[in-house]
């Protein structure tokens, strides 16, 4: 039996939270801080100096050693160099300990070997780091010991973004302005901020860690290339919620001591739809908070399965024909006063806030479907979104019947009376207590629903950052709120007016509405007739980045400049030639170094115990010979396809990085690929398992 944990006790031990600050930093300090962390004021180099040596003195008390400006750049992880507390020795041979503001605040690692995009010339390559104070700075433990990680964001020298953060921070800065003066036109005077609230749902898979290291494909590209299907799948719907096995049990127990330690609410756990597939939820937090937690999250995914002889699989889609992993972004809009937006109350009809607000985020989705769809896209994520998978790659809204029915008569009569009740659940089961359930029904294949009080968009793949999603949201909202605002700051007749406005959005934009089966075909002819946008990959989604909509969208509210919009296009089309190129080449090592010599010693088993029974003078060899042909055809099949991907990969190699590769790479090297993964996957089903050079679906989903 593993020891009992408590959870109060350990949680956030490992955090310079709120109370470690108001504990250690004098009171003229701390003020200082949580007005900078609330107000956005500039904090002085003096002030600095002082969290620097506290935040030091108590990361030395937890064992660190190091510190490190931890930030996250367009690689798609994050990044950190790691610098020791010492002071050069002194006249006594011994060292200090040292830790000043100026190396809190700014940090400057070597940046020019992170992708910028074009933003900064190669004769100017610095970049800096800065710390952002509103999400708080934590002491990790590993191998490397311990050290006291300071988020950060990352800009170039003339203050272009080159990572996550700095745009998420920007949108944070847009949408709680404008939605401050939303809720001031409601009467809300006490409110001084509004924020963000997100919350990220991650699945991932785990496999035996010997299983991993046996396929190369798993270890350099993240998934599979190569398997035939399993004898059983997921079909039975059995691994569902099923009881989670003992060895997955110990290793989430220790994932959320670990996460708890770093102040991650770890909450929810269960397993997913695929065997061998979980998923953890914490609590929602602040985006940009969150958007660290889920990279704590996920790292600590990885390192606590190592310890249990386990890999963790984020890519979104490790085995073809099984479920695919996803993060579900659940998002609302927060008051600092404690008042969700999203929440409509029992009679949604009569919350007029809300309508403006639901009817302000329906036009905002509608009118930059392109752009929230991009901002899930990532090469792995193309298996999943239209691919016949969860979520369709089509953006539409899940509203369910008790919203639609308000928006449906406010459209047709201009009033919305009242609002579907919701019923009593009767199970027939006396001991059973009957409980209210909910107005809205789920509906699991829609890319963005909304779910209670909170919008959940379910496009963003599981290894990716959920920061491009929520820039996406935070912005298109401000920019629906902000023509709200404008609107209606000068109305003469405030309630005529916005329920004018309210009736206006729904009517131009309830096309987006869709309440059916998001992965139905009828759905995708039907969001043709609505002229709703189908992009159906990841080059076709990152095509919208520079739009001349885009453009404008984030200019307006400072969010990117459109230097800073091609420079994420132009990485983004190159990380995407650089994946799809490490994947064929990975292809071809297996298939030329393992699978051809595979088949070629089961062929000639067959062959020598062919003529070992003609010698033996039995004639009828029929099934042996049969098998034979078959295989030794399958093999022509598969060289002939190395041979083809091959050239096609070569050709796309030497090709000039950019838009232009990366729709060859997609349209001719991806097809290729498919063509040799084909006649390999038939050949694993003939070919002796003792010879079959790797561990089949069937080990790796079912043997951990
Ligand atoms: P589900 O709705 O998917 O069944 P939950 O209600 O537990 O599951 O929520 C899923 C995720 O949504 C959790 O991470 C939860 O913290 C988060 N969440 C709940 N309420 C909000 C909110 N108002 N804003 C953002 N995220 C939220
Ligand atoms: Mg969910």
């Amino acid at each position: 039996m593993g020891e009992y944990t408590n959870v109060t006790e350990i949680f956030g031990e490992d955090v310079f939270n709120d109370s470690v600050m108001q504990q250690r930093l004098p009171k003229k300090v701390y003020k200082e801080l949580k007005q900078t962390i609330l107000e956005g004021k500039e904090l002085s180099l003096e002030v600095a100096d002082v969290i620097a040596h506290e935040m030091k003195e108590w990361a030395i008390e937890k064992g660190a050693t190091h510190y490190t400006h931890w930030f996250q750049p367009l690689t798609g992880v994050t990044a950190e160099k790691h610098d020791a507390f010492i002071t050069a020795p002194l006249p006594s041979g011994k060292v200090l300990m040292s830790f000043s503001g100026k190396e809190l605040i700014k940090g400057e690692p070597d940046a020019s070997s992170f992708p910028s995009g074009g933003l900064r010339a190669t004769f100017e390559a610095r970049g800096y780091t800065a710390w952002d104070c509103t999400s708080p700075a934590f002491v990790r433990h590993d191998a490397a010991g311990a050290t006291l990680c300071i988020p950060t964001a990352f800009c170039s020298y003339t203050g272009e973004a080159l990572d996550q953060k700095t745009p998420l921070l920007r949108s944070m800065q847009a949408v709680g302005t404008q939605a401050l003066r939303l809720v001031r036109l409601f009467g809300d005077t006490t409110a001084k901020r509004v924020i963000p609230s997100v919350g990220a749902e991650q699945e991932y898979f785990l496999v035996s860690e010997k299983m991993f290291s046996k396929r190369k494909d798993l270890v350099f590209t993240g998934r599979t290339l190569f398997g035939a299907m399993p004898p059983k799948g997921q079909e039975m719907d059995d691994h569902y919620l099923g009881t989670i096995r003992q060895r997955v049990s110990a290793y989430m127990k220790h994932v959320n001591e670990e996460l708890w330690k770093l102040g991650v609410t770890a909450k929810t756990q269960h397993n997913e739809v695929a065997p061998a597939q979980h998923e953890l939820a914490p609590i929602f937090a602040e985006a940009n908070v969150e958007v660290d937690h889920n990279q704590i999250i996920m790292q600590t995914l990885k390192r606590v399965a190592s310890q249990h002889g386990m890999k963790c699989l984020l890519h979104e889609k490790p085995f073809a024909g099984v479920n695919g992993s996803g993060k579900h972004n659940n998002w609302s809009l927060t008051t600092d006063t404690g008042v969700n937006l999203l929440d409509p109350g029992y009679t949604p009809h009569e919350n007029i806030q809300f309508l403006l607000i639901l009817s302000c985020v329906l036009k905002a989705v509608d009118r930059h479907a392109d752009l929230l769809r991009e901002s899930a896209s990532d090469v792995g994520n193309d298996h999943r979104l239209g691919a016949n998978e969860a979520p369709p790659a089509i953006v539409s809204v899940f509203l369910g019947d008790q919203l639609t029915d308000v928006m449906t008569q406010l459209i047709t009569t201009g009033m919305a009376d009242h609002s579907i009740e919701s019923e009593k659940l009767e199970t027939g089961v006396k001991s059973i207590p009957e409980f209210m359930r909910d107005t809205t029904d789920r509906n699991r294949t829609s890319p963005f629903a909304f779910t209670g009080n909170k919008f959940e968009f379910r496009m963003v793949g599981s290894r990716d950052s959920i920061a491009p999603a929520n820039v996406v949201l935070n912005t298109i909202v401000a920019e629906a709120f902000k023509e709200a605002c404008d609107e209606l700051e000068k109305a003469e007749d405030f309630s005529l007016a916005v329920h004018d406005l309210i009736k206006k959005n729904f009517t131009e934009h309830q096309r987006i509405v869709f309440n059916g089966n998001g992965y139905s075909q009828e759905w995708v002819e039907e969001a043709e007739r609505r002229g709703l946008p189908n992009l159906t990959c990841m080059v076709e989604a990152v095509d919208t980045l520079t739009s001349e909509k885009a453009v404008e969208l984030f200019e307006k509210f400072g969010v990117f400049t459109k230097a800073e919009l091609e420079s994420r296009q132009e990485i983004k089309y190159e990380t995407y030639s650089k994946a799809i190129n490490i994947e064929a080449k990975t292809m071809l090592d297996i298939a030329g170094k393992q699978i051809i010599p595979a088949v070629i010693k089961y062929t000639k088993n067959l062959a020598d115990s062919i003529n070992a029974i003609v010698s033996a003078g039995v004639l009828d060899v029929d099934v042996q010979t049969e098998l034979l042909q078959l295989t030794s055809q399958l093999l022509k099949e598969t060289k002939e396809a190395m041979e083809n991907l091959k050239t096609v990969s070569e050709k796309a190699h030497d090709m000039e990085d950019g838009r232009d590769k990366a729709y060859f790479y997609r349209r001719q090297v991806i097809p290729a690929m498919d063509a040799l993964r084909k006649p390999v996957d038939e050949l694993e089903m003939i070919v002796d398992k003792e010879i079959w050079p790797m561990p089949s679906y069937g080990d790796l989903l079912f043997e951990v």
